[in-house]
């Protein structure tokens, strides 16, 4: 059965030993019913000792961590729902060494640990497009923080050299999406939004010369943030997109200290999933995040290329 818990403590009287943990994750995974990781038959046999599986069609025996992101890894399944519990109840993340320190493993595991649940944030990430009222903005990642509203643009650099750009889009009553990009061009910006903002919607920009044609598929409000404008009529403004790139800057700089480039994607996965599910208890997060489980696994190797 799967278990429920409202704090660290619930979690660990509810799942004291690794079959405990075993058992809530195979509540979890096989909620619709078992299935051969294989070949997704449904023909499977239950061995006594509770973790072994067969399946009636391939004849292959598996244990329910194959097929997911726990695949492979010798770290206690038990451990991975405590990682699980403190990536998603610390509101700015949480870095490498504390959980290292906290479930006893070594700093490189806990590492891979992270980066590992951040690709599952991933697989649950980008379902259904937004809609509503979504304020779009920019940010610049790994640059000074005088770089700010109007004056952030420098021309074709974008941001200056070093300089990660991410593109973000809130909806006011939910989701949030910060996609890491190349450029904002507004071919590139425009088929971001195309792809995550339902077209109709009513869109909240600055005026930056990439959200020009917007208004042929949405309803396109701008406000003028070079001329000092910030709120237009009370409610065009891009403040709350403002208020996410704010989050993003603690974290990144308060937990991470410094993001390489290469991962910038996937802590931004881990902080998107986090705020867009700001209103949920602690317990239902770490719940959510273990149905994500499924999926391609992310080998060392992959990471550290
Ligand atoms: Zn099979």
């Amino acid at each position: 059965m799967q278990a429920e818990f409202k704090s660290l403590f619930d979690l660990l009287k509810a799942i004291p030993d690794e079959q405990a943990a075993i058992d809530h994750f195979t509540a979890i995974r096989w909620r619709n019913g078992a299935f051969c990781p294989f070949c997704g038959s449904v023909k499977v046999y239950h061995f006594s000792d509770k973790r072994t599986h067969k399946c009636g069609d391939c004849k292959k025996r598996f244990s329910i961590k194959v097929g997911t992101i726990f695949e492979d890894s010798k770290i206690a399944l038990q451990k991975w729902l405590m990682a699980i519990w403190m990536l998603t109840s610390h509101k700015k993340g949480i870095a490498s060494t504390t959980l290292a320190r906290d479930i006893d493993v070594t700093q490189k595991t806990a590492w891979f640990m992270l980066h590992r649940l951040r690709h599952a944030a991933v697989t649950g990430s980008f379902n259904e497009p937004l809609d509503g009222t979504v304020e779009a903005d920019e940010t610049f990642v790994g640059g000074k923080e005088k770089n700010k509203h109007a004056n952030k643009r420098v021309g074709g650099t974008q941001g200056g050299k070093g300089k990660a750009v991410v593109f973000g889009m809130l909806d006011r009553d939910g989701d949030v999406r910060a996609i890491h990009t190349t450029n904002l061009k507004a071919k590139n910006v425009q088929g971001i939004i195309g792809e995550h903002v339902k077209p109709g919607s009513t869109i909240m920009t600055d005026e930056h010369v990439s959200f020009t044609g917007l208004s042929r598929s949405y309803v396109h409000h701008t406000v003028n943030h070079s001329a000092g404008e910030y709120v237009r009529d009370y409610c065009i403004h891009t403040n709350g997109i403002e208020g996410v790139w704010a989050l993003l800057k603690r974290q990144i700089i308060g937990i991470h200290h410094f993001v390489s480039p290469k991962h910038l994607s996937r802590y931004l996965d881990e902080m998107t999933w986090r705020f867009n599910r700001r209103d949920m208890p602690d317990g239902g997060r770490v719940n959510s995040l273990i149905a994500f489980a499924e999926g391609r696994r992310l080998t060392y190797r992959e990471l550290a290329a």
